[in-house]
C-alpha cells in the first residue's frame, strides 16, 4: 500500500485576486520539502486566480486545482468552465460535489458522476466529494447516502483511471461548524467507502485510492484525524485561509 497523503485547501468564494496572491505566495514560501516528501498539497481558489498563480506554484511542488467544472468539453454553456480549458492553464486537480455546490446549485450525484468520468479521463486528479447532513445521520441513513453518492462516481471512473480519482468525506454538519466528526466516526465511514470501492475495483485497486476527511480540520485536531488507518489526509475549508493554520495541518 503506497497512500500517499493529500492536504488540500479550499478557498471557497473567498479573497480577491491579491490578497489571494499575497497567501498563496506565505504558503509557497514556508511550505518545505521535507513536508512535500510526506504529503501532497493542493490548493484550490477561485477560478480568476489560477492563471497567475501558476507562475507562483511553479517549481514549488504544489498542486493547483479548480473548485468546480463542466463535463462537456465545450459548447453553449454560459458561465461553465470545461475541463479541457483548465487543463490548458494547466491545473491538474478539480474538486467535485461539494455538499454547498448540490445545496445551492443543484448538483445532482449524475453530474458529479459524469463530472469525475471527464476529468479522470482528462488526466487530471477528481476529488469527489460525498458527505450526509445532520438529519441524514439522525435517521441512520448516512452509510447509504454516502454510499448513492460515491457509487455514481464509481460507476463512471474507468479502473485505469482510478490513479486521478480521490474521494472526500465530509459530513455537512461538520462544515464551517466548528464541530468535527470523531476519529472513530471519520474512520467508519472512511472504511465503508473502500468497501464500496473494492466491490468496484477490488482490493488492489480500493487499496491505492486515496480517501480525505473534511469538515472543520484544524492544526489541534488534524493528527488524530489523520491517524486513522483509512484517511489519507484532509480537505481544508476555513483553517486553509491562514497560511500559518494550513501549514500546521501539513505537518500534521
Ligand atoms: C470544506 O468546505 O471543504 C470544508 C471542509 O470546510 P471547513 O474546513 O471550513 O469545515
Amino acid at each position: 500500500m503506497t497512500r500517499k497523503r493529500i492536504v488540500a485547501g479550499n478557498w471557497k468564494m473567498n479573497t480577491d485576486l491579491q490578497d489571494g496572491y499575497t497567501l498563496m505566495k506565505e504558503i509557497v514560501s514556508n511550505v518545505h520539502v521535507e513536508d512535500l516528501d510526506k504529503c501532497e498539497v493542493m490548493i484550490f481558489p477561485p477560478y480568476i486566480h489560477l492563471k497567475t498563480f501558476i507562475n507562483t506554484i511553479n517549481g514549488s511542488g504544489l498542486v493547483l486545482g479548480a473548485q468546480n467544472c463542466h463535463y462537456e468539453e465545450s459548447g453553449a454553456y454560459t458561465g461553465e468552465v470545461s475541463v479541457p480549458m483548465l487543463k490548458s492553464v494547466p491545473v491538474e486537480a478539480v474538486i467535485l460535489g461539494h455538499s454547498e455546490r448540490r445545496q445551492y446549485f443543484n448538483e445532482t450525484n449524475e453530474t458529479v458522476g459524469l463530472k469525475a468520468e471527464a476529468v479522470t479521463r482528462n488526466g487530471l486528479i477528481a476529488i469527489a466529494c460525498c458527505g450526509e447532513t445532520l438529519e441524514q445521520r439522525k435517521a441512520d441513513q448516512h452509510f447509504d447516502v454516502v454510499a448513492a453518492q460515491v457509487n455514481e462516481v464509481i460507476a463512471k471512473v474507468e479502473a485505469g483511471n482510478t490513479d486521478k480519482l480521490v474521494i472526500a468525506y465530509e459530513p455537512v454538519w461538520a462544515i464551517g461548524t466548528g464541530v468535527t466528526a470523531s476519529a472513530e466516526q471519520a474512520q467508519e465511514m472512511h472504511a465503508h467507502i473502500r468497501s464500496l470501492l473494492e466491490v468496484r475495483y477490488g482490493a488492489a485497486i480500493a487499496n491505492e485510492i486515496r480517501i480525505l476527511y473534511g469538515g472543520s480540520v484544524k492544526p489541534a485536531n488534524a493528527e488524530e484525524l489523520f491517524g486513522q488507518p483509512d484517511i489519507d489526509g484532509g480537505l481544508i475549508g476555513g483553517a486553509s485561509l491562514k497560511a500559518s493554520d494550513f501549514l500546521n495541518i501539513i505537518r500534521a
